[in-house]
């Protein structure tokens, strides 16, 4: 494996690779939902390129910036051990100038659940994606689920500016209680862990519902609004199809629910695709 900093160093090593490459961009702290991203691409491609880059410009004034996890030591042997070819980790120096081309996240999609939550995120994480899906080289990039609507308009970006590259969604792996790994989960505390469990819980519940012939949006939510007592406090619980829209009645085969939480420090959030 070949660890880059720089986009000379990134572009000089790529030249040896001949083959298809799979690519998968991180912010580090890496867990098994990583992993399991970087064995897929591994699987799937001749060659494999990862990213580790704390995005500066997708954390909102006031946002854990500073103190998201950062584990460079641990990252590189886990990206050693899973066979990857090429890490790069630039720094923000290399990834931006000061007057910079921007690309704005579309005003529906872009703009409700997280994008309401959290306004000009999706125009960074977009901004940083692009960046880094031209710098692969990549025929297939791999993103996690767990980010259901980061997922939905980096395949809409790829669309609208008729990008070559397929990006590929991977399943959501969570611990053996069912919470969603995060990078973030570091920062709970034994009973904040279990109180976590409330967003797994909710999503479980609604698949059951459902499963029982319950179809209707502001019942399902009621029930899941209860199960998540338990959280400090609940940003949204939605019910949308894959495009984004409110829906009143769950469609099969076209539905995420999503729900995002406070519990003690970190903002979770987690979803169910059904
Ligand atoms: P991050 O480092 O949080 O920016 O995540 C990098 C990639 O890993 C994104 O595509 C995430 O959606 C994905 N990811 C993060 N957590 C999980 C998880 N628990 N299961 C599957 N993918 C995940």
């Amino acid at each position: 494996m070949v660890i880059v900093r720089t986009i000379e160093e990134l572009q000089e090593a790529k030249k040896v690779l001949l083959g298809s490459i799979g690519f998968v961009p991180t912010m580090g702290a890496l867990h098994h939902g990583h992993l399991s991203l970087i064995r897929q691409a591994r699987k799937e491609n001749e060659h494999l390129v990862v990213s580790i880059f704390v995005n500066p410009t997708q954390f909102l004034e006031g946002e854990d910036l500073d103190s998201y996890p950062r584990k460079d030591e641990a990252d590189i042997k886990i990206c050693e051990l899973a066979g990857v070819d090429i890490l790069f980790m630039p720094t923000i120096d290399q990834m931006y100038e000061r007057d910079e081309l921007c690309i704005g996240a579309p005003a529906i999609k872009g703009y409700v659940l997280e994008g309401e939550k959290r306004p000009g995120h999706f125009d960074g994480m977009l901004q940083v994606v692009m960046k880094l899906l031209n710098l692969s080289g990549a025929s297939r990039a791999y993103f996690g689920k767990k980010d259901a609507q980061q997922l939905a308009l980096i395949m809409q970006m790829v669309k609208n500016y008729f990008m070559d590259v397929e990006i590929i969604p991977c399943e959501i792996v969570r611990d053996d209680n069912g919470l969603a790994l995060s990078s973030r989960n570091i920062y709970l505390d034994a009973d904040e862990k279990q109180r976590a469990l409330a967003l797994s819980r909710s999503l479980k519940r609604a698949t059951k519902l459902v499963m029982a012939g319950e179809l209707n949006v502001e019942a399902i939510k009621k029930v899941m609004l209860n199960v998540l007592k338990d959280a400090d406090e609940v940003e949204y619980v939605a019910i949308v199809d894959r495009e984004f829209n409110a829906l009143k009645e769950v469609e099969i085969g076209n539905t995420i629910i999503l729900v995002a939480a406070w519990v003690g420090k970190p903002r979770l959030i987690d979803n169910l695709w059904i």
